[in-house]
């Protein structure tokens, strides 16, 4: 869970699947399916916090602890992930 480890990690951008908006750029560890996000790997962050994307305002993720951590589970379908940039 070291974020500065770069090994088998993705930056990836998080877009809304409704009208397209930049939401997060991300640190991913594994290429799977994105099922949620850690707050602490979240690179930039082009939203307001509120888990609603800023330009239409859907709700795309909610809060989660997990392991201790606040995380974010992705609302299935909200959103998409624009390519694998290799770290
Ligand atoms: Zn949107």
């Amino acid at each position: 869970m070291d974020i500065n480890n770069h090994t088998n990690t993705y930056v990836i951008k998080i877009h809304c699947s409704r009208c397209n908006e930049f939401l997060y750029k991300y640190r991913k560890r594994s290429n799977g399916a994105l099922v949620k996000c850690h707050s602490d790997r979240i690179i930039e962050d082009a939203t307001h916090g509120d888990l609603t994307c800023p330009k239409c305002g859907r709700e795309f993720a909610r809060y989660k602890v997990i392991n201790n951590k606040p995380a974010q589970k992705i609302i299935r379908g909200r959103v998409y992930v624009k390519g694998h940039l290799k770290r």
